[in-house]
């Protein structure tokens, strides 16, 4: 039965872990709770892969050159929401 505890305890972690992961991966997190992670990490494949998919992502769009929306995109998209959209006919 301990063992049985010991391995719900450790699933238990998983989804907290993977919420915590992109913290993890910034750098932005106490000492004490990035350990509790890495330690998790070290024994958890599941997670593991979880993390290392995410920081390849992240990598991925750090290196994408400029992702920036169109002049005007973000505009356009608040008056496309606000009402009808026939206020998109005006911008180019
Ligand atoms: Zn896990």
């Amino acid at each position: 039965m301990r063992f049985f505890n010991l391995f719900k305890r450790r699933e238990a972690d998983c989804p907290e872990v993977r919420a915590a992961s992109s913290d993890f991966l910034e750098g932005d997190m106490g000492r004490r709770e990035r350990a509790r992670i890495a330690f998790h990490l070290e024994r958890c494949d599941l997670c593991r892969a979880f993390v290392n998919t995410l920081r390849a992502t992240v990598d991925l769009l750090r290196s994408a050159p400029a992702l920036e929306p169109p002049e005007g995109f973000e505009q356009r998209i608040r008056d496309s929401l606000r009402g009808g959209g026939s206020r998109d006919a005006q911008v180019p």
